[in-house]
């Protein structure tokens, strides 16, 4: 599937050129959803769909880049300060913005990018363009960054060049995954621990085909209510710069200051915080039914008090609940759409997703996509 020689032949044909290429993989959460820009938790894992990048030196000062999947060539003046031009473009010519703004120099270059992680479906393709883009263009001027710096660079990427306020979760796992483990990440200080997704577990992904848009309205509107309301407690308690720092007594004693909706998002990331911290220590210790009934909490959470999901994906996880195998079942990314994610013992996964699907479609008459997935590595060179 993610054949560095069948790129390879690609970037040659294009550009006449020998490239490196590198690898960046897309994530599902587990659990903790937008609790990241809360300076929270998140436990996501990088999966085996990824972007793919080829990349060689180019004379004429020009930078010019092809994404096979949107058939297109875009080139660009290198030296010349990158704007944004509100398409696929942006996410690496903001790559080269940010990374420009750090005081690197970029020669010209040739770019090919390729991958199947699906666009739009909640699976962070945008991070893993980012994420390679940054290890492809820093490997011309031969500098690197460590994991969790680069993750940091390629989120202002997207806050800063393309304009979606996303957290640092998705550009984080991209850059440090790590292969058969699920990565518990503190948003705050960037520290993480691994744990271990048992062999016979499947992560089972199915998108409701319901396109989700981070920088579209509900998610910044979303992030505000949850931000008013943590501004509510800082004023009677100082020491509460963001959601991480509050508790669910908090809320008990100001929720009555705050309104309706703010205090509805603010119990949700409160909780979710709690909840995935409660996930990461079940997962260590092998304890499935825990984390699977706290995956359950946390859909309950995302869809009631976030309000984050639609009736597609509120379907996709209420049709999995009988079905043979299944541990736990959510809606995972930003929200408004996308993809559940499903831990299924791996013996029924197969029959799990041919059955899920089957019965989403009978029901919405929108056939999805199940992707029975593993945990992957990070971020790397491929040759
Ligand atoms: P998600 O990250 O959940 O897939 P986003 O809306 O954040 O959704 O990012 C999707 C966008 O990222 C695409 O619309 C496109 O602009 C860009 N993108 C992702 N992968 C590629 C690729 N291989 N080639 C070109 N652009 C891509
Ligand atoms: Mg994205």
């Amino acid at each position: 599937m993610h054949d560095p020689a069948a790129l390879r032949s690609m970037h040659l044909a294009r550009f006449n050129a020998e490239p490196a290429i590198f690898v960046a993989p897309g994530r599902v959460n587990l659990i903790g959803e937008h609790t990241d820009y809360a300076e929270g938790f998140v436990m996501p894992v990088a999966i085996n769909f990824a972007t793919l990048a080829a990349i060689s030196p180019r004379t004429d000062g020009k930078i010019v880049i092809y994404s096979e999947n949107f058939g297109e060539e875009k080139a660009f003046d290198a030296g010349v300060t990158p704007k944004a031009h509100k398409d696929w473009s942006d996410y690496p010519m903001g790559v080269v913005a940010i990374l420009s703004g750090e005081g690197h120099k970029f020669p010209g270059f040739s770019l090919t990018l390729w991958g199947d992680v699906p666009l739009g479906s909640g699976l962070s393709s945008s991070a893993a363009l980012e994420v390679v883009t940054a290890l492809a263009v820093l490997s011309l001027i031969g500098a690197s960054y460590p994991g969790p710096q680069l993750a940091r660079l390629c989120q202002r990427v997207e806050n800063e060049f393309v304009g979606a306020n996303c957290g640092i979760m998705d550009q984080f796992i991209s850059a440090n995954g790590k292969k058969d483990h699920a990565l518990l990440l503190d948003c705050r200080d960037l520290s993480y621990r691994l744990a271990p997704i048992p062999e016979n577990v499947a992560i089972v992904i199915a998108n409701t085909m319901v396109k989700h848009s981070i920088a579209g309205g509900d998610y910044p509107t979303r992030r505000r209510e949850s931000e008013a309301a943590c501004a509510i407690i800082a004023s009677h308690r100082p020491g509460v710069p963001f959601l991480r720092d509050a508790t669910l007594e908090d809320l008990e004693k100001w929720g009555h200051e705050m309104e309706p909706k703010s205090l509805m998002r603010a119990r949700h990331v409160i909780s979710e915080n709690l909840r995935t911290v409660a996930a990461s220590e079940a997962l260590l210790r092998g304890d499935m039914k825990e984390l699977g009934r706290l995956m359950a909490e946390a859909h309950k959470s995302y869809s009631g008090d976030f309000e984050g999901s639609c009736v597609e994906a509120d379907t996709m996880v209420d049709l999995a609940q009988d079905l043979p195998g299944l541990i736990g079942a959510r809606l995972t990314g930003g929200g408004f759409g996308g993809c559940t994610v499903n831990l299924v013992e791996q013996k029924y996964a197969e029959s799990f997703a041919k059955t899920l699907g089957e019965r989403y479609a009978a029901k919405t008459g929108i056939v999805p996509e199940i992707h029975v997935c593993h945990a992957s590595d990070g971020a790397h060179r491929m040759e």
